[in-house]
This record gives structure tokens, C-alpha cells and sequence, in this order.
């Protein structure tokens, strides 16, 4: 195990001891039925890892502003919990920006990114400061307009797809020659436009791409990397000053979901980039990231009861609470999101006994809400509980509504002496006063009162 205890026993200790402490102090039983755990031992020490990773390849004095990515973990306590880390927000919509103000972030810790920013989104991060990177020429236009009429404090960039190519998930790879974000690099004027873009505009310092998340291969995060930084040393050139100050060069670690161990680690990342990309750590150059799911997702884990046991076709059943409302991308997507399944007795304990391949069933009414199918782990009876490892992020915090099933409460942890572990809430779980009114509920006679014309 190293510094940062990145085979990950630790983490694995501290998790049974929060799911069995967290049956025996009534957060889950009957009535409560699943739960999100958040490990806050376990994030504080991945802040800690991006920190000195990058830390280790700057040179000293470089400003680095490492931004989550809040679309991963949107959770307030969670945003706030980092801002102590030293970790700021990258926001892609009104709402989050919201939750990073609500959580206390500052403007000059704060990124806005998203591909559909509107007029009244952009001027308001320019009012409040907050730095903003351009998707597109018509982005830029409306920017140019709220520069021209206010000053603002805003970092501006632009953001560049340097089309380096997919990964294994195209959902989540970013850098395709067809990818719906930033200026495509590759494409006929493009280029020349970016350059001129800065040429014609003083107040453009950064430069900013995101290559991709989840199944893109570090060697081609680093190739569009290079790419940026290729690009913002040409403009910089063109320009006769280093106009471009900082670039922000995205998140996208993947996450390891084989195992309890951090693989790929930041360290791994920093070190290659600095092989690939020495100039843009030799201290002319600010560094932003925006990592999301490699600080989070292993500190997540989602627990749900066995409602019931049974059999179907010579295959044993376990209808558990944890499915698509929790899990969406692997219940549709099974092939390229697998989570590992472990499994406790009805005291919250670690199971044990023979494997049986099994199915491990959602609540949502459809054949295919299958948390896992076919899966080896000790027989699973009524009453016991299973986790799904790795939910920390794009997961239990991202609640689907199939079924109008609740959103579960979502509790963080820390070892106690006295109690073993303590748990603070993060999110209570949804009531059904609170399902009704998101869904209409006011307006139950909405429809009824509409009448075609003539019909009475
Ligand atoms: C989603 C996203 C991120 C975070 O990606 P992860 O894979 O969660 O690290 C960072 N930047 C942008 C622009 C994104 O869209």
C-alpha cells in the first residue's frame, strides 16, 4: 500500500464498517430500504493525491486551479467538502452554478464550460467573474458583446476539440471528428479562425479542451493535451506575447471499476503529461483541470435491501431497491458500465458461503432493471443487503425517476472510536409530499380546465 493507500484496502475496510454500522444504527433496515454512503476519508485523500500530483510536475509557483467537475458528484456538502480540499468548480449549467455558489465556491474557483450557454448565463458569469470558455464562433460573438458593454473580471478562453480521436465509450468520448463540443481544430479554417480569434481579441488568455471521459486511453488524453498546447504556443507566437496565460486541459481520468485498487493514479496522469507535454510545466503556463469521476467515484457506494429471494427458470432472483434510478447507465448500458457487487447478511455483515450465479434485480418495472445479471456471489436471501461499488460519481447523485421511485438518502462517513463509524446526512431521502409536487401536483385540474374550442 502506498502514501495515498491506493490498492485500496483501506477503502474497503472503512466501507464494510459503514455498511454495517449503518444497518445497526437504523440508516438502513425495512423502511429504508437503500441508501448512498460517501466516503469522506476516502475523498479528502484523492484531493490530496490531484494536489500533489500536479504539484510534483509544476514548476514552483505555477498557479493551478483544480476544478471538479460538479456534474459528476452534484451534491453541495460534496462541493463544499472539496472547496476545504483546495478544490474549486467547473459548472455547465444555471444549476450548477448554483449548487457551487450554495456551497461556497468562489468566482475565481469557478469555470463555466457547458455547449449551450444562453445570453443571460453568459452575463452573468461575466458579472459575477467567473471564468467562462467558449464553445463556438457564435458563443464568442455574444461574449464579444457583454465585453464590449461591461467590465468583467472574467477569465475568457475558448474551447477546442483537437479531434485526437474516441475511446472505448463513445458516450463519453469527447474528441471524435464529429463531437458536438468546441471548435473542431481539424476542420478546414478552423485553426486559422481560433488564431485570429485570439489576434482580435487581447482580453482571450485562455485556452481550454476536454478529450474525453470514462474509456479514453491516457496516451491519447495526453495527445490532446499536446494538441492544445501546440495551439497555444502558435497563437502566442502569432501574437508576439504570451496573451494565453493559462490553459485548461479538462479532466477525464478514468476510473478503475475491476477493483478496490486507484488505477490510473494522478501521479501516472502528471507524469505522463510532463513526458508528453514538457512545456506546459515549465511555468508560463496557469493550469486548470476539471477532474469529476476519479474524485469521486470510488468513495461512493450504493446500499440496497433484498426485498426478495426467488427463482425464475432455474436462475435465483435477488429483487433488491438499487436500479435504474440509481444506476441508469448500467442498467441500459450494461456491456460498457459494470459495477461490482458485494454482499451482507440482514446484520450488515460481509457474506460468505458458496457463489451461485445470480441475478441482481432493480424495483423499476421493466425485465431489464438488472444492477447485474448473472453475477457469482454468495446466495442472496431476503433481508440481506447488497452494495454497488464506485457509485460515488454519475451515480446515486444522479437520480432517474422511473417509477417515481424516491431519491435514497445519501450519507457521509468517517471511523469513530466511540460509535465506529458517524455518519452526516448529505441529502435526505425524498418524500412522497416531494415526488407529488415535482410532479404536477399543484396543477391537478390543469388539464381538465384546457377544453378545444366548440367542445363545450
Ligand atoms: C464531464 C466533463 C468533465 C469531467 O469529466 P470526468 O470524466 O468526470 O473527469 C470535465 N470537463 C468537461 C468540459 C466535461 O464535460
Amino acid at each position: 500500500m502506498d502514501e495515498y493507500g491506493n490498492s485500496g484496502e483501506g477503502r474497503a475496510t472503512r466501507r464494510d464498517e459503514a455498511v454495517r454500522a449503518a444497518v445497526e444504527q437504523g440508516l438502513l433496515g425495512p423502511d429504508s430500504p437503500i441508501v448512498g454512503l460517501l466516503d469522506v476519508t476516502g475523498i479528502r485523500e484523492s484531493a490530496a493525491e490531484l494536489r500533489a500530483a500536479f504539484a510534483e510536475v509544476t514548476a514552483p509557483g505555477t498557479p493551478v486551479l483544480h476544478a471538479f467537475a460538479v456534474k459528476a458528484t452534484p451534491l453541495v456538502p460534496v462541493l463544499r467538502l472539496l472547496r476545504e480540499e483546495g478544490i474549486g468548480a467547473e459548472v455547465a449549467s444555471p444549476g450548477e452554478l448554483a449548487l457551487a455558489r450554495a456551497a461556497g465556491l468562489s468566482p475565481d474557483r469557478t469555470v463555466l464550460d457547458s455547449p449551450a450557454k444562453t445570453p443571460a448565463e453568459l452575463r452573468e458569469a461575466l458579472a459575477l467573474g467567473i471564468a467562462v470558455n467558449a464553445d463556438n464562433p457564435q458563443e464568442l460573438d455574444r461574449i464579444d458583446g457583454l465585453v464590449r458593454s461591461a467590465v468583467s473580471r472574467s477569465p475568457l478562453g475558448i474551447r477546442v476539440n483537437p479531434q485526437v480521436g474516441g475511446g472505448s465509450i463513445g458516450a463519453t468520448s469527447t474528441a471524435t471528428a464529429t463531437s458536438k463540443f468546441g471548435v473542431a481544430l481539424r476542420d478546414e479554417g478552423a485553426r486559422e479562425w481560433v488564431v485570429r480569434a485570439y489576434l482580435d481579441r487581447p482580453w482571450l488568455s485562455r485556452l481550454h479542451a476536454h478529450t474525453g471521459s470514462q474509456g479514453i486511453p491516457l496516451s491519447l488524453m495526453a495527445q490532446g493535451v499536446a494538441e492544445t498546447y501546440a495551439l497555444a504556443e502558435e497563437i502566442n507566437r502569432r501574437i508576439g506575447r504570451p496573451q494565453i496565460d493559462t490553459i485548461d486541459i479538462g479532466g477525464g481520468l478514468p476510473v478503475n471499476f475491476a477493483s478496490d485498487a486507484t488505477a490510473p493514479t494522478y501521479a501516472e496522469y502528471a507524469r505522463a503529461l510532463r513526458e508528453a507535454v514538457p512545456g506546459l510545466f515549465d511555468g508560463r503556463y496557469g493550469l486548470v483541470t476539471e477532474f469529476g469521476r476519479s474524485l469521486l467515484a470510488k468513495h461512493g457506494t450504493i446500499v440496497a435491501r433484498v426485498e426478495y429471494a426467488k427463482s425464475a427458470g432455474g436462475r435465483a432472483v435477488a429483487v433488491t431497491h438499487a436500479g435504474v434510478q440509481v444506476a441508469t447507465r448500467t442498467v441500459y448500458v450494461p456491456g460498457s458500465w459494470p459495477l461490482r457487487i458485494t454482499a451482507y447478511d440482514g446484520k450488515g455483515r460481509p457474506k460468505s458461503g458458496p457463489e451461485v450465479v445470480q441475478d441482481v434485480a432493480g424495483p423499476a418495472c421493466f425485465a431489464g432493471d438488472l444492477l447485474a445479471e448473472g453475477r457469482a456471489l454468495p446466495l442472496l436471501d431476503q433481508g440481506d443487503y447488497v452494495a454497488a461499488l464506485d457509485t460515488g460519481a454519475y451515480y446515486f447523485a444522479h437520480h432517474y425517476a422511473y417509477n417515481s421511485l424516491a431519491r435514497p438518502g445519501v450519507y457521509g462517513f468517517v471511523p469513530d472510536r466511540a460509535t465506529g463509524v458517524r455518519f452526516a446526512t448529505v441529502r435526505d431521502p425524498q418524500t412522497l409530499a416531494s415526488i407529488v409536487a415535482e410532479s404536477g401536483g399543484a396543477h391537478a385540474g390543469a388539464l381538465t380546465t384546457l377544453h378545444t374550442p366548440g367542445s363545450r
